[in-house]
């Protein structure tokens, strides 16, 4: 399978973030994908380097007021001083505008730039880097350059890309994603003139920020199996299974939440329920947000799944019988991460054949 890589994503590296108020270390280093690439291409994979785009297809998934500001974010930020006083090298909100302090009141854009950082921001754990933007931007071209090659008849093609993307949504960036990959990818499918897509989102987390963009669209169905976000974990506000879509999306919705502790077996069969919701829709061509820290080695998650589950779901995907385009999400465990995406792929495409 083509490998599109670009070596800019490591621009991107903010190794300290805030959670719940304490400095920690980040686990979203560019190791991650180097490992990946690296794993990939000693398999024999073919790494492809990721094409520039203009920012076309970018302003279809995001605000171009929110990528204008993630732009510039970082050089503000250095003007406002706050790297000497308190000492924040990184933009990292501080105020958020909940729904319910606004509750129908209009969202100003204020002029403190730590309180700017709120407007887009959904947590404090996604800060801006002085290269922040050049590797989420990377990322977006890693992404588009995969749906491209799809588009141009490739039966599959796989995005190395980071920082993730599918907490990111129309107008927010959290949860170590700053700019929609997969949305990126499934647009890019749609802009060269594929009727249906459909997201199959195997990160351990839900893609809150996918589940966002494509809520009200009937062309596009984004599925997902998660660990259950009532039982605490991230993005704790949605993924619960009622959530089906709205207006022209009704029914393009579907999330299939797993309990702590699941394993391969219960995880599968979750898989199975999503793409049998998959299948009934029918798409055209198919965009796997492939997180693997669902795996048992991978501290972000306690779904116990194992290299063999990574590669029986690889094969699941494959019974669509569809093109499909492959984009990383998250995956954190350093030790494991190059061969959990290469069994992934490897049951796709020996399921594929
Ligand atoms: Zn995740």
């Amino acid at each position: 399978m083509k490998v599109v890589y670009h070596p800019d994503h490591a621009h991107h590296d903010t190794p300290i973030v805030t959670w719940v108020g304490v400095p920690i270390h980040g686990d979203e280093p560019p190791a991650r994908m180097e490992l990946v690439r690296d794993t990939l291409a000693g398999l024999g994979h073919e790494i492809v380097t990721a094409d520039a785009h203009d920012d076309t297809i970018l302003h279809l998934v995001h605000d171009p007021d929110m990528v204008e500001y993630m732009r510039t974010a970082h050089a503000e930020w250095q003007r406002s001083g706050y790297q000497g006083e308190p000492g924040q090298p990184n933009v990292t909100a501080y105020a958020f505008p909940t729904e319910k302090m606004l509750h129908g009141l209009p969202l100003r854009r204020p002029r403190s730039r730590a309180a700017l950082a709120g407007v887009w921001a959904m947590d404090t754990t996604t800060p801006i880097g002085p290269g922040t933007f050049r590797g989420a931007r990377a990322a977006v071209d890693m992404a588009q350059t995969a749906a491209e090659l799809v588009l141009a008849g490739a039966p599959s093609a796989y995005a190395a890309c980071r920082p993730p993307g599918h907490h990111a949504g129309r107008g927010f960036f959290g949860g170590s994603c700053y700019l929609n990959n997969a949305a990126v990818a499934t647009e890019t499918l749609i802009h060269g003139g594929v009727g249906k897509v459909a997201v199959v989102d195997l990160d351990a987390h839900h893609g809150n920020g996918s589940q966002e963009i494509f809520w009200r669209r009937g062309d596009v169905f984004y599925g997902s199996v998660h660990v259950d976000p009532a039982e605490g974990w991230f993005p704790h506000f949605v993924g619960f299974a009622d959530e089906t879509g709205a207006d022209a999306g009704i029914g393009c919705n579907l999330n299939v939440p797993v309990a702590p502790g699941s394993g391969d077996d219960e995880w599968l069969a979750a898989l199975d329920r999503l793409i049998e919701g998959v299948s009934g829709f029918g798409p055209d061509v198919v965009v796997v947000s492939l997180g693997v820290d669902a795996a048992v080695t991978d501290e972000n998650s306690p779904t116990m799944v194992t290299g063999d589950g990574y590669r029986r779901a690889g094969g699941a995907v494959a019974t669509l019988g569809r093109p499909t385009v492959l984009v990383q999400e998250g995956g954190y465990d350093l030790e494991t991460i190059g061969g959990l995406v290469a069994a992934a792929l490897d049951g796709f495409e020996k399921s594929s054949a």
